[in-house]
């Protein structure tokens, strides 16, 4: 028989029950042992609802209050001393570590979070150092084992491996210079033992072992490392599946079908040319294969049929008992299920599968290849074979007019009339900005007014008109302030925005959205994706009514402001049946005419937000060119409509420049606002370094704390800015939007900033 897996499960809960408990706890209106027992009817109905759909190897351990790496470190003791000494209970100094801790005279700052391969998701960094003391402080592994057990579920257990626990880690502040965390494996190996010792001892036949880092260039290096871990813990494990998943093995394979483990999981999803090589290299050794045909990542019915052809050939090569059938990572990235979705047209549920649904999926298919007669599977892959084929026809149904628009895209749409250096100048004369001018990124406090107001709308206790009479007060006030304040180019404050992705999905043709599509950002924070269905369309203009009613009640320059292609596409469920490229595309066109109609409509600088254009960039250096060959191109698309006087700018909320730096030179923005205020200089070098030839604003000060930076600390940031970059290419700003900020600390950060302008302007 071939046995059905799902490698995780996300940890929400059905009815978002556990996001609420944590906050609620943090809220202090929630105990501990609460917190616990909802963690655990939440885990107990994931367990049992799996079974239920005919899963095999169900995953226990996963589960996390805030993050799976997080628990690693907490249960290994890797906790950096200014979380300790606090008088916290375990459960707070976890927390701590996460999003730290500001209350009853203790104030930590959280670690540093970052995203999880090319996900969404972001997991809290390992701190090690020399000093690094493991202890196996809990075994979550054994644990939810138990729990499970007692639930009447026998499970695989899911453990982050110590080649990727290491490897994912940074150096902490106290380490030795040119520290490397995995020097730290032979200290780590022996806790492992334990850990997984311990689960043999509680009966675990297999425990899934992750090493995504595996699908990564970086894993090369590290071929003698895998090799020493998984031969000490092979000998005393619960048989090891070995898993990658989010990419490709590569040339790692070849080390790999060596390690003394007892299986492989590929992730047939993301990487399905790699299966023929896969085979051949398992095929003259014992290894299980588990096979990775249900994507984890997005949210679209699996092609039964398609899957079963696969998993019939590695069947035919090494035989049903050493083939598993699985989704291609956790199903962490999906929603808990469809059956919550009550929007969505018959029609469009049909093309759907989230988490629960995809745990049918694995089951049937293992059932196919096993050769079922059970009638039940027969029906699912009947029902199967019709919603496919009903997709399928939907999709050439496509508009015609998007594709032939697409297709007569031509190089000479991609770039600006003339070069930056004229573009400059005809603009100096239209904007009359002063030297250093100032500016925001665009979106200012989302009161509690504001998302009333939408509820409002929303449920129609209040009238399109009245909302948008609201939104006109809102913009108008807005606009006052930065007028008062003394800023340069004005903003709207974009307070008609729920989101910046949604809110333009909402306005184009192409996307639908859920109502219960929670997927896991980080900690408590989930977002609601929208979902790309087809042909992407603008029917009207979305923002120029917003823009042009801001820029009526003022003489000052006004920026229009948009989400860029990229980003949109980033952040949102893509299809399936078209590439990204040209669904990027056609964003991009959408968002071209958008941008002309803002020019037309008076505005004299619009900005182009692409904050997810790095996290896009592909795991392998090798796809690297194939992905920035149509993300630059669409967001150029997008923005090269207009005329020269038209000020471009761009806005990318990261300050890790070193791999895209000449893709953001190659955007050829007339301006660009990035996250700076708390990288050191290093990064204005970078750009020195490269010669980066348009305007720039590196943000002076942090928008994601709630405290204000003084007058003099944002003038020695400008002075040091100066020290680097030419004083005619630099723009005052802060780091990113300010929705997420109160008026009171936006209102004396802004005074502080324009201060240090004026100070600037007659200091250079
Ligand atoms: N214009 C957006 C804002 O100010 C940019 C946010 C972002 O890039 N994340 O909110
Ligand atoms: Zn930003």
């Amino acid at each position: 028989m071939v046995a059905s897996s799902v490698l995780g499960f996300p940890r929400i809960g059905a009815n978002r029950e556990v996001k609420k408990a944590v906050e609620a706890y943090w809220a202090g209106k929630l105990s501990a042992d609460e917190l616990t027992k909802v963690a655990a009817e939440v885990k107990k109905t994931s367990w049992t609802s799996l079974k239920e759909r005919g899963v095999d190897l169900i995953p226990s351990g996963d589960f996390s209050l805030y993050d799976h790496v997080l628990d690693h470190s907490a249960a290994f003791n890797v906790i950096p001393k200014r979380y300790l000494g606090h008088n916290l209970s375990p459960l707070d100094v976890y927390f701590a570590m996460g999003r730290g801790r500001q209350a009853d005279g203790v104030d930590v700052p959280a670690s540093e979070m970052k995203k999880w391969f090319d996900s969404n998701y972001h997991f809290v960094v390992p701190e090690f150092s020399e000093e690094t003391d493991f202890k196996l402080l809990f075994n979550k592994a054994v644990e939810e084992f138990n729990e499970a057990k007692a639930a009447g579920v026998s499970t695989r257990p899911v453990v982050l491996g110590p080649v990727s626990f290491l490897a994912l880690g940074k150096a902490a502040k106290e380490a030795k210079p040119g520290f490397q965390p995995i020097t730290l494996l032979p200290k780590l190996l022996p806790i492992y033992k334990q850990l997984l010792g311990d689960l043999k001892a509680a009966g675990a036949e297999w425990v899934q072992v992750d090493e995504p880092f595996l699908v990564l260039d970086a894993a090369s290096n590290l071929e003698k490392q895998f090799a020493i871990a998984y031969s000490e813990l092979a000998p005393v494990s619960p048989k090891i599946l070995l898993t990658t998943y989010y990419g490709r093995l590569d040339s790692n394979l070849k080390f790999v079908a060596k390690l003394p483990v007892a299986g492989l999981h590929i992730d047939l999803d993301r990487a399905p040319g790699q299966l023929d090589e896969v085979i051949a290299a398992v095929k003259p050794t014992n290894l299980v294969l588990s096979l990775g045909l249900v994507s984890g990542r997005n949210i679209w019915k699996t092609d039964i049929e398609a899957a079963v052809k696969l998993g019939q050939k590695a069947v035919e090569a090494i035989g049903t008992d050493r083939v598993i059938i699985a989704t291609s990572s956790s199903l962490l990235h999906t929603p808990v299920t469809l059956a919550a979705e009550n929007k969505l047209t018959a029609e469009q549920k049909d093309w759907f599968a989230f988490a629960l649904e995809k745990a049918s999926e694995v089951s049937t298919i293992a059932a196919v290849i096993s050769g079922s007669q059970d009638a039940k599977v027969a029906s699912a892959y009947e029902a199967n074979k019709t919603s496919i084929a009903k997709r399928r026809e939907f999709e050439r149904t496509s508009d015609d007019a998007v594709r032939k628009r697409v297709a007569a895209i031509t190089p000479d749409m991609l770039n600006r009339k003339s070069p930056f250096a004229v573009r400059k100048e005809i603009q100096k004369q239209k904007l009359n900005l002063p030297k250093f001018p100032t500016t925001t990124i665009g979106s200012f406090p989302q009161t509690k007014e504001i998302r009333t107001a939408r509820a409002k709308l929303g449920k129609k206790e209040i009238t399109e008109e009245e909302y948008n009479e609201f939104i006109k007060k809102e913009i108008e006030s807005v606009v006052r302030f930065q007028e008062k304040t003394g800023l340069d180019l004005l903003v709207h404050g974009e307070p008609e925005r729920n989101d910046m992705v949604q809110y333009f999905g909402e306005r184009l043709h192409g996307f639908v959205f859920t109502q219960n599509g929670w997927v896991q950002s980080y900690g408590s924070r989930y977002v609601r994706p929208p979902i790309l269905v087809s042909d992407v369309s603008r029917p009207g203009p979305i923002t120029v009514e917003w823009s042009k009613y801001a820029q009526s009640v003022t003489t000052k320059p006004m920026k229009g402001m948009l989400t860029g292609p990229v980003t949109i596409l980033n952040w949102s469920f893509p299809r399936a049946d078209v590439s990204r490229e040209v669904q990027c595309k056609q964003l991009a066109l959408a968002l071209r005419d958008e941008v002309i109609d803002l020019e037309k409509g008076g505005i004299s600088a619009v900005q182009v937000d692409e904050p997810a254009l790095r996290e896009g960039l592909p795991l392998r250096k090798a796809d690297w060119a194939e992905y920035l060959g149509w993300a630059l191109p669409s967001f150029k698309l997008a923005t090269a409509g207009v005329t020269d006087a038209l000020q471009t700018h761009s806005h990318f909320c990261y300050s890790d420049f070193d791999d895209i730096f000449t893709s953001i030179q190659d955007l050829d923005a007339d301006v660009i606002s990035i996250e700076a205020s708390k990288s050191d200089m290093k990064l204005l070098n970078t750009f020195k370094h490269y010669g980066y030839s348009n305007q720039i604003g590196p943000g002076v000060y942090d928008i994601h704390s709630p405290r204000v930076p003084g007058e003099q600390e944002i003038k020695d940031r400008v002075a040091a800015m100066l020290a680097i970059l030419p004083a005619d290419l630099l723009f005052i700003n802060p780091d990113c939007g300010l929705k997420t900020r109160g008026w009171k600390e936006t209102e004396t950060s802004l005074v502080n900033l324009v201060n240090a302008a004026r100070w600037a302007r007659q200091t250079y």
